[in-house]
């Protein structure tokens, strides 16, 4: 299964730009003949993606003395150039390269950069523009094949005259021009910006690992992710390497199109809005955060909460009322449990601390958002923290799963301290808070979250094709758009 939401979209642009087909006979010939199996989620997103890049590219300005009439041509060579000595052993040499969609004409080279989302008011990052620039500037055209893991081979060109970057959002065919302007001034933009950030690069020590190492071929050697063979508890890696949180196993029980969509991570829309409980629950979490956040530690006190709904309005939350009084009951109560109040001074705190692990023999990279890693003295626990009306007495690791992931994390030696790491469930709620240690070394309770975890990864390890499963679980997807079967669902 295709699994990168780009993918397509450059191939369908390839067959309209050098195999001059209209958009519709493009999608026509890639439908018929993609070599790998596509989701008909991602045919929707394909459409509506080429069809906002070629909107996008006709409303971008011509550069000043490009007569009218004459675009730029599309290029099919990358272009790249070569940096250090060219001795074959020198450490410091090293290749910069341009893909996306190349255009030139006039003495110009653009490039045009597909962003999924809108481009509007997206971040720019200085450093990737200025080394597209310096490449667009002084690189050469590439000759040798995608797939050699040689150095690249390069032609000759005429160096441009000017050059653009421009990058181009699919989803709302936006578009902004980044950065126009000489080479000399692409050269100066890039000498300014790139060379601290390459210059790191090289020198190593810049892993950042997360929700992108499931598609990432050198995972399995990374030093930053530990191995652990069975963690998941499935000895079949003979599918795509994927990626699993705890996330995904919910949503694919919902409907297991939206899990393969989100691995995707296809623009998504909010379809509706919070309830008021679940926004009280995101801003007891984000305040009880950023207090945990303090260096050096301190621990929460039970007058340190939002005064009134006016204070949580400044602090970005719209929660009033009711919510707004069980709230700042909530973080008053946390003041009593706070991991923090005993030992301070030998304590360290690491609120929303992403754990990334690879099962080799699933193949599957798993990722664990955690609430709460914190220290006493030398013992490490995790903490997840729930607000919720009532305490319900169903069994804690199957209500909520990231428990039972913690523990199997916890048996598996990859949470901090490396020796046992204790898990544990705070939960505040109407009637005070409640901590619960889940003995996670004993060996029923791992057996336990085993049998759990596994009830949510097995269906989806065996899934090659990811069903739509039209119904309820549409109401509160932020992928309708793009399912083939939601509009049952807004029809009837
Ligand atoms: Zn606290």
């Amino acid at each position: 299964m295709t699994r990168w939401a780009l993918g397509p979209l450059h191939d369908v642009l390839d067959l309209i730009e050098f195999q001059s087909l209209s958009a519709q006979d493009a999608l026509a010939e890639w439908r018929t003949t993609s070599e790998r199996p596509f989701h008909p989620g991602l045919d929707h997103w394909t459409e509506h993606a080429v069809r906002g890049y070629l909107a996008a590219s006709e409303q971008i300005p011509a550069v000043s003395g490009v007569p009218q009439g004459e675009p730029l041509e599309p290029v099919s060579r990358r272009w790249a150039r070569q940096r250090g000595s060219q001795k074959p052993a020198d450490p410091d040499w090293y290749e910069e390269m341009v893909t996306d969609r190349r255009y030139a004409g006039h003495g110009i080279r653009e490039l045009r950069v597909a962003r999924k989302g809108s481009v509007t008011d997206s971040p720019r990052d200085e450093a990737e523009i200025a080394l597209a620039v310096g490449v667009l500037a002084g690189g050469l055209p590439v000759l040798s094949s995608k797939w050699e893991k040689k150095r690249l081979t390069l032609g000759r060109s005429e160096p441009p005259r000017l050059v653009r970057l421009v990058e181009i959002g699919c989803a709302d065919a936006s578009h902004r021009i980044l950065f126009e302007g000489t080479p000399e001034e692409a050269f100066a933009r890039y000498d300014s910006d790139v060379r601290a950030r390459v210059d790191k690069m090289i020198a190593g020590g810049s892993y950042r690992p997360g929700k992108d190492c499931g598609r990432c071929d050198a995972v399995a050697t990374c030093p930053e992710v530990p191995s652990r063979p069975g963690l998941l508890g499935i000895n079949d890696s003979d599918g795509p390497l994927r990626s699993w949180s705890v996330t995904t196993g919910r949503s694919y029980r919902k409907c297991p199109a939206r899990a393969h969509l989100e691995e995707l991570f296809l623009p998504r829309e909010d379809p509706a809005e919070d309830s008021e409980a679940v926004v009280r629950g995101k801003a007891v979490h984000a305040w009880i955060e950023n207090r945990h956040r303090r260096t050096p530690p301190q621990p929460c006190e039970p007058d340190d909460t939002p005064g009134s709904a006016e204070e949580w309005r400044r602090e970005g939350w719209a929660v009033t009322g009711l919510q707004a009084r069980l709230g700042i009951q909530m973080i008053g109560d946390h003041a009593l449990v706070c991991p923090l109040r005993d030992e301070p001074d030998s304590a360290e705190a690491h609120p929303e601390q992403q754990i990334v692990v690879y099962d080799p023999d699933a193949d599957v990279v798993v990722i664990a958002k955690t609430d709460l890693l914190y220290r006493v003295a030398d013992r490490w626990t995790l903490r997840e923290t729930k607000t919720v009306k009532a305490l319900s007495k169903h069994d804690l690791l199957e209500e909520y799963p990231q428990l039972a992931l913690a523990v199997l994390m916890a048996d598996a030696g990859v949470l901090p301290g490396g020796g046992p790491c204790a898990v544990e469930l705070e939960r505040l709620t109407g009637s005070g808070p409640v901590v619960t240690d889940l003995e996670a070394a004993a060996p029923d309770v791992i057996a336990q979250a085993r049998l759990v975890l596994t009830e949510y990864v097995a269906s989806w390890h065996a899934d090659s094709r990811y069903p739509t499963k039209p119904g309820k679980a549409c109401e509160e997807c932020p992928f309708t758009r793009w399912c083939p079967d939601a509009a049952e669902r807004t029809d009837t």
